[in-house]
């Protein structure tokens, strides 16, 4: 089975070819962690997951290295601790597990290595010293910046013509900048903010190098895949590959660049002044992680995603009938079925996987359609949890009584029966040998 994948770099479906079949190195950035996350963030962190899970398949579980970090230095992070009277660990240490809780209720495999930037300083500082060496850095005013007229070929991810990454660059307008352009490495911390000792004194690194940093650590000078939001591509991750190219002396960071689209709200872009905010979290409290899994991967991944409650319904709709039909296969093992296997292959084609999970959904292929569910992360969790609140000896002891009522003639008592067990979340069936049977509501 070919891998085509679609690269940001080239703009075009390629072939996905692994520098080591042995060893497949992907990455995408993760969260800063400073509030809960919100159900944009849920979308790499789920489209990322599948594409984990298909490269598992093709080149062996043992094979595959998968890195998402954490950003636990940031300045909205510094800003936050702040507003809350808390220590910054604390504040980071909480959203963490929020973040975590939040995404293993979304059936998302656990990635090889989830480093911090607090842990990954030593390897920071020798990168920018690196580049400092390489003339590609300078330090200014207790500051390291990015030269960025010293890479010749900057910007070739994002494609962005020169007057528009000026435009995006002068936001962060500074004394001590060389070139409008030229981004910061470190920056020099106050008494009261988190700082690290450098070479260039006690400070704290930038975004950008955080992943720099991260990736080099885990994966090496090159690796496969580095994925995140379309949002990233510039200047985040024009940054990243400004960085570790310089430092390194190579022509490719990452090989392959994937980029999940954008996740609107209704048709409108998310933001907290348009009251339309949602978290994983608040999310959840209403929908089973399956259905909001299910409901991602319907919108191909580098698509515009409208997220509302219609679209959640339906989703539901059409997982629990796939449940209906393969839900005593789901403990069988995870097996993508071929046709779904080609869909995915196609650049991670979920729309056409799930339409050929519709065409499984027949006789004599549950047992294809549950290890493939099984395969793509669903594994009816939500359906069996809601089985496990039931009491069993309570239904049976009402079924019970029921019977008894039937036989005495006593409908309006049978009838009743029935209301309370429906209540319990319980369907029954009144079976033609004069027994009754039951099942959960779905
Ligand atoms: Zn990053």
């Amino acid at each position: 089975m070919t891998l085509r994948l679609y690269n940001t770099l080239t703009r075009s479906k390629d072939v996905f070819t692994p520098i080591d079949p042995k060893a497949v190195r992907l990455y995408v950035c993760g969260p800063t962690v400073y509030d809960y996350a919100h159900i944009g963030n849920a979308r790499p962190v789920i489209v990322f997951d599948v594409l984990y899970r298909l490269l598992r398949h093709l080149y062996g579980p043992g094979h595959v290295t998968y890195v998402r970090n954490i950003t636990d230095i940031d300045d909205k992070i510094n800003a936050r601790a702040k507003e809350e009277g808390v220590p910054i660990g604390d504040l980071t240490s909480r959203t963490t597990k929020q973040f975590h809780a939040d995404i293993a209720a979304l059936n998302v495999l656990e990635p090889t290595h989830e480093p911090r930037a607090t842990e990954t300083i030593p390897e920071i500082i020798t990168l920018i010293k690196k580049l400092i060496a390489n003339g590609h850095a300078y330090e200014a005013e207790g500051h390291v910046l990015f030269d960025v007229p010293s890479m010749k070929d900057y910007g070739r991810l994002s494609r962005r013509p020169l007057d528009d990454m000026i435009a995006g660059a002068r936001v962060d307008v500074a004394p001590y900048k060389r070139g409008e352009m030229d981004f910061v490495l470190w920056k020099p911390s106050g008494p009261d903010l988190p700082g690290w000792d450098s070479p260039w004194g006690r400070g704290r690194p930038g975004w950008h190098i955080e992943c720099s940093a991260m990736s080099w650590k885990h994966l090496g000078e090159r690796f496969d895949i580095h994925g995140g939001g379309i949002d990233l591509i510039f200047p985040h991750h024009e940054n990243e590959v400004a960085q570790t190219r310089c430092a390194f002396g190579s022509q490719v960071m990452a090989n392959v660049w994937m980029h999940n689209g954008f996740l609107q709200i209704d048709g409108q872009k998310m933001s907290k002044s348009l009251g339309n905010f949602l978290t994983i979290n608040e999310v959840l409290k209403d929908w089973p992680g399956e259905v909001l899994r299910f409901n991602m991967l319907r919108t191909h991944y580098r698509q515009p995603i409208d997220w509302t409650v219609k679209g959640l319904e339906e989703s539901r709709r059409i997982l629990d009938g796939f449940y209906n039909s393969a839900t005593a296969r789901l403990t069988e093992e995870a097996r993508f079925a071929e046709p779904v296997l080609e869909a995915l292959c196609d650049d991670l084609n979920t729309p056409r996987a799930i339409a050929e999970l519709h065409a499984l959904d027949r006789p004599n292929f549950q047992m294809q359609l549950g290890a493939t569910l099984n395969a793509l992360g669903f594994t009816g969790k939500h359906v069996e949890d809601k089985a496990a609140r039931i009491d069993e000896h309570k239904v049976n002891a009402l079924i019970q009584a029921r019977l008894a009522a039937r036989a005495a003639k006593n409908w309006a008592e049978s009838d009743r029966l029935r209301a309370e067990i429906d209540a319990l979340g319980v369907v029954l069936m009144d079976n033609k040998d004069g027994t009754t049977s039951w099942e959960v509501k779905r």
